[in-house]
């Protein structure tokens, strides 16, 4: 069986590479066995017997052996492609495999004797990601749309395509990185309803594409519109800036470094560690073995540190001699500031060139694995003063755009799932695991709505906001789309801090979650493209079962909301008796006592839920005089501290 219709989306990175392709259920990227999207972008040699073939390998393998094998093994071939002995005179130093001149001004790898070209080499990874697609699809594909960096010149272009057909691929068109982050975001794409708010049933016909040999989206709702797009990825940052009129994306300036990315992360780190290791043990680290295995460890203090706010470093270096300290996120954030400041500097530069200031970009699209940073994503949203889009993996939108792009080449059907309202509720996981919704199934996009949260427990001054999608009552019959916390809460007693939290969905159907403490000003957010790989299909199964399951689920919603409250009445009350208890007889604190443990005991025996809410209105009633005491108590206190 094949399919003519399948157009796979490459996108062929200096560090790593991806395959995604479009479906029925929209643009997916493609695992390996391992359920890793990412492929290194790394090839190994292996010198085979006398008479033999030399044995090549690539991806995590060659990355992984790479120290025992620097000559022959080949990383970062995008930096040659395409290029002539006189371009690269600045990138020798950095590569570790032997580079000479090949015929008419071209590059070859030399391993053990014999030459490569870089698009002998880049054909090998794409080759790869091809059978990858062709396991995932059980038939044979060809065709394919390629990404490169915006600042590709011709050659490069050209050598990117060799590279393709040499992979067996039928390369539709080659089409730059950030163009393909902005489709993967809708930008450029139609909003498939226009102005009447009918979503499409079935299966939607893609448009066709335009016919100029430019790169292009489906006519948009977004003519004139500027794009930026910032991609920090492992080894370079690139900048682009585009406009986007009648459906055609135009780049108006580039500006990046094709040395500053994640590894200059890790050196920093690098260093830190190799000059205390100096200071404590006298040891220096030098072994290039050594060097590559703190190489590992700091990238992944790195990673570490984008998700916590500290982390232990632990090096055993023998002899009972055990390296051992803290990073805080602020400490490393101080470190690779200067970086952070220079990736602006050069958005900047970019505005410059393009003659736009900050304000009158429309959109500004965050790329690559290094954009994962907090402080990444802090900085960029202060210079652009909005948030950035940031719904979608860093790691994956390259490839999903070019995915799509080459669906809507190939003219596929598929559900397109940019409508103009959400086919699903929105909400959040309030306590007891009970499903709040924010917005509603099939309102219009864009759309925004807040409410008013507060803490369950004095002294909280965290609170975890789990989003979710749905129609169902519970939180666990939900789709999770993401968590975040929101840290820093003054601590005060429980229900007093007011914590506002906004649900955002703007016209491409992106969603801005944030949350913000009134009295601290402490603020977090998150953002998520909410029907990600979702399909019809599944949009009509959930509906669906939130019809079938109605009853049912009201009912433990129910529940949760009464045990909540129970929780919290009861705590209450026990803090009163703390605090004024003594003031009462002895037989209604004992009373109370009792009323306290039959309620509990009631809210955890489940069972009647009507029987539940008529004790819970009667605890209510008899410990009316134990509040009226505490407020009596709590009044004259205050009235004695301003009398003071
Ligand atoms: P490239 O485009 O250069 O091929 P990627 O976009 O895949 O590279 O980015 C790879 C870089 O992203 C690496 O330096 C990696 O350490 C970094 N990275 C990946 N995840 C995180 C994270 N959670 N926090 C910080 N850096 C990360
Ligand atoms: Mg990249």
């Amino acid at each position: 069986m094949a399919d003519d219709d399948i157009v796979l989306g490459i996108d062929l990175g200096t560090t790593f590479s991806l395959v995604a392709l479009v479906d029925e259920s929209g643009p997916r990227v493609l695992t390996d066995e391992n359920g890793e999207a990412r492929m290194p972008s790394v090839i190994a040699v292996a010198p085979g017997g006398p008479d033999e073939q030399p044995r090549v390998t690539l991806g995590w393998e060659a990355r992984n052996h790479a120290v025992e094998n620097p000559h022959a093994t080949v990383y970062s071939i995008k930096r040659l492609i395409g290029k002539g002995p006189a371009d690269v005179e600045k990138e020798l130093p950095f590569l570790a495999y032997a580079v000479r001149p090949g015929p008419r001004q071209t590059l070859v790898v030399d391993i053990d004797g014999r030459a490569y070209t870089p698009e002998e080499i880049s054909s090998v990874i794409l080759q790869a990601l091809r059978e990858r697609a062709e396991r995932a699809l059980g038939y044979a594909v060809r065709k394919a749309v390629i990404t490169v960096p915006a600042y590709f010149d011709d050659a490069q272009r050209q050598a990117t395509r060799t590279a393709g057909e040499a992979a067996g691929l039928e390369v539709l068109r080659i089409i730059n990185e950030p163009t393909a982050a902005a489709l993967a975001y809708g930008i450029g794409l139609r909003q498939d309803t226009g102005k009447a708010a009918t979503p499409p049933r079935g299966h939607s016909p893609l448009p066709m594409m335009r016919c100029s040999d430019q790169e292009v989206g489906d006519g948009g709702d977004a003519t004139g519109e500027t794009v930026a797009v910032y991609d920090l990825g492992g080894g370079t940052f690139d900048v682009s800036i585009m406009r986007l009129e009648g459906g055609v994306f135009q780049v108006l300036s580039t500006a990046g470094d094709t040395h500053l990315g994640g590894d200059d992360f890790d050196r920093e780190i690098i260093k830190l560690v190799a000059r205390e290791v100096h200071e404590q043990f006298g040891v220096s680290i030098e072994a290039p073995a050594t060097k590559q295995a703190l190489r590992g460890f700091a990238e992944a203090v790195k990673v570490r540190l984008s998700q916590t706010e500290s982390a232990e470093l632990e090096l055993d270096l023998g002899n009972d001699r055990k390296y051992r300290r803290t990073v805080t996120r602020d400490e490393f954030e101080r470190l690779i500031d200067p970086f952070v400041t220079r990736t602006l500097e050069l958005m900047d530069r970019a505005l410059r060139d393009a003659h736009l200031t900050r304000d009158e970009l429309s959109r500004l699209v965050l790329v690559g694995g290094s954009t994962r940073m907090p402080i990444v994503r802090r900085r960029v949203e202060e210079f652009f003063g909005r948030p950035p889009y940031t719904g979608l993996d860093p790691d994956q939108v390259v490839a999903l755009g070019a995915a799509i792009q080459g669906a809507m080449l190939g003219n596929r059907r598929w559900d397109m799932l940019l409508l103009d309202v959400t086919p699903l509720s929105l909400g959040l996981e309030t306590m007891g695991g009970a499903m709040g919704k924010l917005i509603m199934r099939n309102t219009t996009i864009p759309c925004r709505a807040t409410e008013m949260f507060t803490t369950f427990i004095d002294g909280q001054t965290a609170i975890k906001l789990n989003v979710l999608q749905g129609e169902r009552e519970l939180a666990r019959d939900c789709r999770s789309l993401g968590e975040f916390e929101l840290r820093g809460i003054p601590p005060m007693p429980s229900g007093m801090p007011k914590v506002e939290v906004e649900f955002m969905i703007d016209a491409n159907g992106i969603l801005n979650v944030s949350a913000k403490e009134q009295r601290s000003g402490k603020r977090a957010s998150i953002q998520i493209v909410p029907n990600h790989g979702l399909t019809r299909g599944e949009i009509d199964r959930i509906t669906r079962d939130s019809i079938s399951f109605a009853q049912q689920d009201i009912d433990a919603h129910r529940r949760i909301d009464l045990v909540n409250q129970v929780e919290f009445d009861i705590n209450k009350t026990e803090q009163m008796l703390g605090k004024v208890g003594t003031l009462l007889e002895a037989d209604e604190r004992r009373r109370i006592e009792t009323d306290i443990a039959a309620l509990r005991q009631l809210a955890q025996e489940s069972g009647d839920l009507d029987a539940l809410h008529q004790a819970l209105d009667r605890f209510g009633r008899s410990t009316l005089h134990l509040a009226e005491i505490g407020i009596r108590e709590a009044l004259i206190s205050e009235q004695k501290k301003a009398m003071e």
